[in-house]
């Protein structure tokens, strides 16, 4: 299958990064079977910013972390569903995707941080304490930039060179490196790493790399710190970059210039983001699209404009309700009534019904499934389905036209 978008309304018509379909991602407890991803399906286009957003809980992080296979198994467990991911030749030569779920764990190795990059929400604890910032981010380079470190040699480095570029030198090598003419060759490669490690932190807007590439994270603030986590996501000019929650742990005059920094740079490197977050006026900011998740799935899925403009699910309009404005009274906030329900081994339903101001029978006993046929875009409500299709009367099916009970 080559790389083309749905023509869904609502979705971008352009070659598609990626595409989730269907994925299912379990935990085995003792309680039981926690679903914490059910049947969650969307598409990322080349080039644009798509927002998952959603309640802390409700599946944003697995969902993530599973385009790098990074859940723990056991307890977790891919439980169907696949991720297709094209990488950029694919996506100029109209090749197959690869599914992240199926691929082997060495090529898994060279997609993570240099096809598909991440930014996590700590970067106090996503960096390593115990190196400096110039080890951490060389390690990039040397994982995936082999070429680019030896560039200066014009593929004429001794061999010892060429395995210390990759990271592979062994004892002997390492030894060797300490006489004449391999030291001279080291020190080379050395000041190449610091060239290229001084670029990739520059380009954050860090003043004075060369004093933050010899400093320990600590020595840094945590602006600083996710700074650093952005020089090392981008330093392969990924295709696709996963920021889960950048700037959750900034405080907000932080968060605004991160957020600037990290529009910028998708820019310049025309990468695709996956920007995870829980705070919607904050998406609104940076996102094309937004998909809104709740409780494991996809609650429904449209363009920046759609989502904030003209709310189709229940949640989601909830949720935009209980945003503060000038417009409430004062001392009253909307809030959506009830708790969000337990995943374990949950019962086929919508998982918003006991919460859902227009729910009916039918909320409790079927799954809703994402169908933009009647909504116009993709929504998972019995509001916007088909009877027929059901088997059931429409007088059955809840009418969101109405007011809230
Ligand atoms: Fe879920 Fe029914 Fe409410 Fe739609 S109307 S959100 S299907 S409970």
């Amino acid at each position: 299958m080559t790389a083309a978008a749905p023509a869904t309304a609502g979705e971008k018509t352009a070659a598609l990064v990626a595409s989730v379909e269907d994925l299912r991602v379990h935990f085995e407890l003792k309680a039981g079977v926690l679903h914490a991803v059910d049947g969650v399906s969307f598409d990322i286009a080349d080039g644009e910013t798509l927002g998952l957003v959603g309640e802390t809980g409700c599946g944003k992080s697995v969902t993530a972390r599973s385009f790098l296979r990074l859940i723990p198994t056991p307890p977790g467990r891919y439980a169907g569903g696949r991720i297709r991911f094209w990488p950029k030749e694919a996506r100029q030569s109209g090749g197959e995707p690869v599914d992240l779920l199926q691929v082997p764990t060495s090529d898994m190795l060279d997609i993570r941080g240099n096809r598909i990059a991440m930014i996590f929400q700590d970067p106090g604890k996503a960096l390593n304490p115990a190196l400096p910032i110039r080890e951490q981010v060389a390690e990039v380079f040397y994982q995936h930039r082999t070429e680019d470190l030896l560039e200066a040699w014009n593929g004429r480095a001794p061999r010892p060179i060429r395995r210390a570029a990759s990271q592979r030198a062994g004892k002997l090598e390492r030894l060797a490196f300490k006489f004449p003419p391999l030291r001279s060759q080291s020190k080379r490669l050395k000041r190449r790493v610091d060239e290229l490690v001084g670029d990739a932190l520059a380009e954050t807007q860090i003043h004075n790399p060369r004093k933050i590439m010899a400093s320990y994270p600590h020595e840094l603030s945590g602006g600083m710190k996710q700074r650093v986590m952005i020089a090392q996501a981008l330093a392969c000019n990924p295709d696709l970059l996963i920021a889960d929650e950048p700037t959750t742990a900034l405080d907000v005059t932080i968060q605004a210039r991160i957020l600037e920094l990290i529009r910028e740079l998708q820019h310049a490197h025309q990468t695709s983001v996956l920007y995870i977050s829980h705070d919607l006026s904050l998406v609104r900011r940076i996102c094309d699209r937004i998909a809104v998740m709740y409780a494991g799935r996809i609650a429904e899925i449209g363009t920046t404009q759609q989502v904030f403009h003209d709310p189709r699910h229940p949640y989601t309009q909830g949720l935009l309700a209980a945003v503060p404005s000038f417009a409430h009274r004062r001392g009253e906030l909307a809030a959506i009534e009830g708790t969000v329900p337990e995943l374990i081994d949950p019962d086929p339903s919508c998982r918003f019904h006991t919460r859902c101001a227009f729910a009916t029978d039918i909320c409790g006993r079927v799954d809703p499934v994402l169908d933009g046929r009647v909504a116009g875009r993709p929504v998972a409500c019995h509001g916007y389905a088909s009877p027929e299709e059901l088997g059931v009367a429409a007088a059955e099916l809840p009418h969101l036209d109405r007011s809230p009970a």
